[in-house]
């Protein structure tokens, strides 16, 4: 299954929400919105402020429950790196993470087509794989 470039557009969010049986709704669109505009990985809570910059009236509750209709729909996938709060990704292509332990920033990196060389015990059957890094970014890097 090849996951397709996600595109800020209705027609994809509809077709994509359709696919599970779930509509688009003026709150889903903007909580996309929010993860397409900045991809910094931000946690629901961040969605969540952002979101009521453009529609003040959008509560937490909804906000959650337009995360968990675009993940389910696959227009955004869950982050999770240590003991922190989820973050949610909007790049549905095969990608890694890059985070840094200084300020904690989540970037997006390429992955390799195949699977790196890891010995899988014999028979298993790997089907995907996640991969993050952690280090400092160059803007942290810098400061020092
Ligand atoms: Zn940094
Ligand atoms: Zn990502």
């Amino acid at each position: 299954m090849k996951p397709r470039r996600p595109q800020a557009n209705g027609q994809h969010l509809t077709e994509q929400l359709g696919a599970t049986g779930l509509r688009l709704t003026p709150q889903r669109q903007q909580v996309y919105d929010v993860l397409v505009q900045k991809r910094d990985h931000p946690t629901a809570e961040e969605v969540f402020i952002r979101a009521k910059k453009a529609m003040p009236e959008i509560s937490h509750a909804t906000v959650y429950n337009c995360l968990d209709a675009l993940v389910k729909s696959g227009l955004a996938r869950q982050v999770n790196v240590e003991r922190g709060a989820t973050r949610f990704c909007p790049n549905m292509i095969e990608h890694g993470h890059f985070h840094c332990s200084a300020c904690g920033t989540i970037y997006d990196v390429g992955l390799p087509q195949e699977l790196p060389c890891v010995a899988v015990p014999q028979g298993f059957k790997p089907q995907s794989y996640d991969l993050t890094i952690h280090g400092i970014c160059l803007d942290c890097a810098k400061k020092k």
